[in-house]
Order: C-alpha cells, then structure tokens, then sequence
C-alpha cells in the first residue's frame, strides 16, 4: 500500500450540490484510517473501490453533524458487507452514549455485527496507536464560542480535536475544525510531511501567513468554506503570494494526493 490521502468529502458545513461533507482516507505506512465520517462518506468509499475490511480505524475530530453524519452508515455497511476485523473508533468521550444510543436507534446492534466495535474517549495530549500509527490528539479551540453560549444549560465539555498521525520520522497533521490558524501551533513545531487543513473559519491570509513560517512539505486545503469554493481563483492567488505553488493542493472531492 502506498501513502496516500483520499479526499471523500470537501466542502465545509452547509450543504453543498458539489461537495460532500469532512471525511478522509488516509494511508500511512500499511494502516488505513478514516478521518471523519461526514455523509456520504461510504458511498464514496465504495465507489473509489475501498473494500470494507480495508479500514484500521477511525478518527473523529469533533461532533458537528457535517463530521459524524455518515457514521451510523459506516457501520451499517461494515454489517452488510460482513467485516470481520476489529474497529477501534477514538473520538471525543462526549459523543460515545449518543453515538451507542444512536446505533440502538438504527437496529445497529452489537449482536448483529460480525467484528467488534469499540468507541475509545481521545484524551488531550494522550498518544494512542492504531495498526503501525502513533496518533497525538492535540486539543482546538473550534468549540469555544458554543461553549461561552451553551455551556450552562447544556452541560457537554465541547470536545474539538487536531491530530498529528505519525510512524518512525513520516507525519500528518489532521486540523479538524480550528477557531483559528494558531490553533496548529502546537502541531506544527516539528516537521510535518502533509498537513491537512481546513479553510472555513478564519481567513484566508491568517493561515497562509502562518504556515509560511512552518516545515510543511504539502499543504492540503479541505473543508472549503462557502465564501471560499465561490471565489477559489481569488484565494489561490493570495495563497501563492505566501506559499510555493507546487506546495499546496486545494482539494476537490475524490482528490488523491501521494506522498
Ligand atoms: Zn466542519
């Protein structure tokens, strides 16, 4: 298997007649993981081919719908295609009962699936491993705004992380949904070989600016904000005023980027 991110969903979180919701393959060093489970994610995955015990698990970053929509229809596929090999689903602790109580709503029951599901609480700061892959959840402040507003009268801890996927000396960094550009800073101190990230809640210039000052060998723009997918000539042009050209890629659905 060689390296490769398969971009299934691009667009941000309004609904889009072009672009499909957060969601990414990921191949890394003999270990598949799917970032994200914005809809239609498995339509998309069975349409580029992808058999359903390929994957080695699953990451989520955080609980909007545009993120998690499709993940009760991965599981519904994982059933009907008969996957047998364990999945180990790391996401924010918050959302595991929901997702439980979600899967009991869709007749998706432990006792049908043929492979054991296991939803595991990602702790800030705390590495975990899937297959041959270190993974480093590094919090973000995406969530802070609801929580100032929400908090009191819904009592969740407003989960949001960032990831940095690494094996020996390769790397990745997975933004999820940011507040801000600086939100990465944490992720970024080391070098990194592909940084994907979103482009949606800040602008443009503030993220170019800021990863001009990084070691990043490529730079995949995802999750397009609507402002950004209608004025892409605009934003690509400011970007090649701070980045190398060949540097970044801003993907479109079913993009595959080799690294
Ligand atoms: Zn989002």
């Amino acid at each position: 298997m060689h390296n490769q991110l398969l971009m299934l969903g691009t667009s941000d979180g309004v609904a889009s007649p072009r672009r499909n919701h957060a969601s990414i393959l990921l191949t890394m060093c003999d270990t598949v993981l799917l970032l994200d489970c914005g809809e239609p994610c498995s339509h998309t995955m069975v349409k580029n081919g992808t058999p359903a015990d390929l994957i080695d698990g699953v990451l989520i970053s955080h609980m909007h719908s545009d993120h998690v929509g499709g993940y009760p229809m991965v599981i519904q596929w994982f059933w009907l295609a008969g996957r047998k090999k364990f999945l180990p689903v790391h996401m924010p602790g918050e959302g595991i009962i929901p997702m439980r109580e979600l899967l009991k709503a869709t007749y998706l029951f432990d006792e049908l699936l043929k492979f054991k599901l296991e939803m595991k609480p990602v702790k800030v700061g705390k590495t975990f491993k899937v297959g041959t892959l270190d993974i480093l959840p590094v919090g973000n402040r995406h969530l802070e705004g609801f929580r100032v507003s929400f908090q009191k009268k819904y009592h969740n801890p407003f989960e949001s992380f960032s990831y940095r996927i690494t094996h020996k000396k390769m790397s990745v960094v997975y933004s999820g949904d940011l507040a801000s550009p600086m939100d990465l800073d944490p992720l970024l101190r080391e070098r990194t070989h592909v940084l994907v990230v979103e482009l949606a809640h800040f602008e443009p210039e503030n993220l170019f600016r800021m990863l001009a000052e990084r070691e990043i060998d490529q730079i995949v723009i995802t999750h397009l904000g609507a402002h950004i997918q209608s004025a892409l000539p605009r934003t690509r042009k400011l970007c090649a005023r701070y980045l190398p050209k060949g540097k970044v890629v801003f993907a479109n659905d079913e993009t595959v980027i080799s690294f």
